[in-house]
């Protein structure tokens, strides 16, 4: 075969969130591990918005350094706008390209080989079982056999469906965001911006990093809708659609263009097989309500990494990491079919209809509004809001969810 051809335990494919922790956590319990990124550097390319959570992200140890905090959370729709203002900051911003590159130092320090601008192009195969991956990197090709090969490759999921152990995503979201200098924003609160106007099937952000730069984006889903993300956009920005209207009264200089994908159809059904585990977005652990999945990138990377190299005197059969399997399908498998339920009742509502449901988060507290919006569902927040809510259509929400 062309090329040079190298051994490890453990071949790690993609450099985000999920395959960085998942390299690190492996390296850490012993296992000589390689990571492929075709990227020419970590979070070169940034396909990501970056909201998450700041109890998951002081969990996972990311440090504060790294995130812009947020307080209030504000939705605009065609003739309403609702605020809920909390009195300390729960979610926030990540810097993503610094806290990756955070990431791929810790992966780095245990020992991780970390290979940039480095494609894998093939997957080695014996029989089923995988055993490991070839790849095109800057000093020419490379055959790396090992025992075990963790596809963080992201929607993609290029080493499960080179492997033929993955389908394509049906459903998805597209999404385009510009990273934008502003004048003077308030950088505690962030916008979700519903309706036609915006997005045909999905909705538009403005995301405060600081008070001088954010990230105004537009999500669309597909098959739902064709409409080019990147076009609403360009309308959003250069008509100042509200809120931009009375953000920054004076200059929005994009910066830097994000572009990416996101499957949006729930888990995937098999995360593993002989030789092979898939973690991230290419199994599909996101949630479809804000399309987010960094921290349980970064959660299951780690795990991932951890029951792999456990796996490592057990040849990583099937059957040696059915506990990465069990214990992540047991942490969100159910609040993301429940998601995906008040998902599919949103991309259906037009412009009226979205006027009333934003009304239905007006009468929620903040706790309220971030389990939800978060997709932490449990049947008991669920059962009081359908039980006590003022608003009818809010108590049919609730228990559509509680019904799923
Ligand atoms: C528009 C948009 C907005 C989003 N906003 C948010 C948000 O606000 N908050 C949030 O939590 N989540 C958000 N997400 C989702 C989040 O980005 C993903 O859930 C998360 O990035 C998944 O991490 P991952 O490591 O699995 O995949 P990725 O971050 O996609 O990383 C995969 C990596 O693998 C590399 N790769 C792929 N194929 C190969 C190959 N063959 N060889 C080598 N390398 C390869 C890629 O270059 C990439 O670096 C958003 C997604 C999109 C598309």
């Amino acid at each position: 075969m062309e090329g040079k051809e190298e051994k490890f335990d453990i071949a790690v494919v993609g450099g985000g969130p999920a395959g960085l922790s998942a390299a690190y956590s492996a390296a850490k319990e012993g296992a000589k591990v390689v990571l492929f990124e075709k990227d020419q550097s970590i979070a070169h390319c940034i396909r990501t918005s970056g909201v998450t959570w700041i109890s998951e992200m002081e969990r996972l140890g990311i440090p504060s350094k790294f995130y812009n905090p947020i307080q209030n959370y504000r939705f605009v729709s065609s003739s309403n706008d609702v605020l809920i203002t909390g009195d300390v900051s729960k979610s926030c911003v990540l810097d993503i390209r610094a806290m990756y590159q955070h990431l791929s130092v810790l992966a780095a320090k245990e020992g991780a080989q970390l290979k940039v601008k480095s494609n894998v192009i093939d997957v080695i195969k014996d029989g089923h079982r995988v055993v490991g991956v070839r790849a095109s990197t800057p000093e020419g090709m490379l055959t790396v056999r090992s025992t075990l090969v963790i596809d963080a490759s992201g929607f993609s999921t290029s080493v499960g469906r080179k492997a033929g152990m993955a389908s394509n995503w049906k459903r998805y979201g597209v999404g385009a965001e510009y990273e934008c200098y502003c004048d003077d924003i308030d950088s505690t609160t962030w916008v979700l911006m519903v309706g036609q106007k915006y997005s045909d099937a999905g909705y538009a952000w403005v995301f405060p990093l600081s008070p001088n730069r954010v990230r105004i984006g537009v999500g669309i889903g597909r098959p739902e809708s064709n409409a080019e993300p990147l076009e609403k956009l360009h309308k959003i920005i250069e008509k100042r659609f509200k809120p931009l209207d009375t953000i920054g009264q004076g200059k929005i200089q994009p910066l830097e263009l994000h572009y990416g994908f996101i499957p949006n159809q729930g888990v995937r059904r098999n995360s593993i097989a002989d030789g092979l585990i898939m973690v991230g977005d290419s199994a599909g652990q996101s949630n479809p309500l804000v399309l987010e999945g960094i921290r349980y990138a970064i959660d299951f990377g780690r795990l991932a990494g951890k029951v792999g190299a456990d796996s490592l005197s057990q040849n990583s059969d099937k059957e040696s990491l059915v506990e990465y399997e069990r214990s992540w399908k047991a942490k969100i498998e159910s609040k993301i079919q429940s998601a995906l339920k008040v998902q599919m009742r949103w991309v259906g509502l037009t412009d009226e209809e979205w006027d009333k449901e934003i009304e239905i988060l007006r009468d929620m507290t903040v706790h309220e509004f971030l389990d939800f919006i978060k997709a932490d569902f449990t049947k008991a927040n669920m059962m009081k809001l359908a039980v006590h809510h003022p608003k009818i259509a809010a108590r049919q929400l609730f228990n559509m969810i509680l019904k799923s």
